[in-house]
């Protein structure tokens, strides 16, 4: 019997079904859509591997899956894993650094795009006043360019966001726990405390993963010391900002607008204050939504996958099992 790789999600769409075309030969591939259920848990006994999507993999589910060797985040972020519970089992978890970088970089630009040009207005304003006879002018908006770039988190998709928006001839500050040099050399990206990036920044963008660390990161107090005229893009996690404090904060005119992907709870309710205001721009957490990121998604969990299967460590253990398992 070949071993069992379970993928957490009921889209077998073209991209997803790569999964079963290139583990064939080597593993049973199946997708399970319904998380948690008595099916689940059946499927999980004899499970070797365990793809998961934005599934919460706890202490209870491992107790159901004696035979796992590795959880696959798809994704980088990996705050629904326990990976301290995994670790003790000798579990490996992985995700996909790196190649949906520039695919989330590419949103955050869209995002501050969206808010500088105000697109989401100007797109309705095209649909139902400017063919009108006695239209009214829409006003002038803001350029990018000589506008000030805060970045908090400058890693991997960070760093991407900086050499987009040096591109457009941003200032560049950022806020780390780590000093980044490649950037501060190659792009001139000035390193700063955080309540000093918030005062200074025109628009700040979160890259940093939620921890217990981040969680609130930007509560009132920081969105406070914020210029009124500025933006704040957040695709990191929702809980890294603290959205009643947010919603108050677009409401007083603290700030001048938001364009979020991700949100304290998801899919965001549509009675949430968000969906009713004005001065932010909502995206459906797709920041890695597009076709060629998806496939390099798949193609790096997969040799992840075939690489425990033959007995070796997988390339992308996360960090805080490194040294802890054997790699
Ligand atoms: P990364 O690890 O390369 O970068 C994170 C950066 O944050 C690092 O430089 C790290 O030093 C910094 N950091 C960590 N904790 C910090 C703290 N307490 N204070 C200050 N800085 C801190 O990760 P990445 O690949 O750039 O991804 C960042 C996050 O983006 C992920 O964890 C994930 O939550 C989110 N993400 C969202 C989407 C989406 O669809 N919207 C897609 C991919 C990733």
């Amino acid at each position: 019997m070949k071993p069992k790789v379970i993928i957490s999600t009921g889209m077998r769409n073209r991209i997803l079904r790569r999964f079963e075309d290139l583990l064939n030969d080597v593993a049973e591939v199946k997708f399970i859509p319904s998380w948690k259920t008595e099916q689940f848990f059946e499927e999980l006994k004899d499970a070797v591997a365990l793809v998961v999507f934005h599934e919460y993999v706890d202490k209870n589910l491992l107790e159901h899956a004696p035979k796992l060797k590795i959880v696959s985040r798809f994704g980088v972020g990996y705050d629904r894993v326990d990976v301290e519970a995994c670790t003790e089992r000798g579990i490996y978890v992985t995700n996909t650094p790196g190649v949906l970088s520039r695919a989330v970089a590419e949103l955050t630009m869209a995002l501050m795009l969206a808010l500088s040009r105000k697109l989401c207005v100007a797109d309705q304003y095209v649909r139902t006043e400017w063919g009108k006879p006695n239209r009214e002018l829409l006003p002038l908006r803001e350029d990018l360019a000589d506008k000030t770039l805060g970045i908090i988190g400058l890693g991997r998709i960070g760093y991407e966001v900086a050499r987009r928006a040096k591109a457009f001839d941003m200032n560049l500050v950022y806020y780390d726990k780590v000093r980044n040099e490649k950037a501060e050399k190659e792009l001139d990206a000035r390193f700063m405390p955080l309540d000093d990036l918030l005062s200074r920044s025109d628009f700040v963008t979160i890259h940093v993963p939620l921890t217990p660390e981040t969680a609130k990161l930007i509560g009132a107090k920081e969105l406070r010391c914020m210029k009124k005229a500025a933006y704040i893009i957040n695709t990191s996690r929702g809980p890294v900002i603290d959205e009643q404090a947010l919603c108050r904060a677009l409401k007083e005119g603290w700030i001048a607008g938001v364009g979020l992907d991700v949100y304290t709870v998801e899919p965001l309710p549509l009675d949430s204050p968000l969906v009713k205001m004005g001065n932010v721009v909502l995206t459906p957490h797709m920041g890695t939504h597009t076709v060629e990121t998806r496939h390099r998604m798949v193609s790096t969990i997969v040799e992840d996958i075939r690489k425990v299967l033959k007995g070796k460590a997988p390339s992308r253990i996360v960090p805080e099992q490194k040294g802890r398992l054997p790699s």
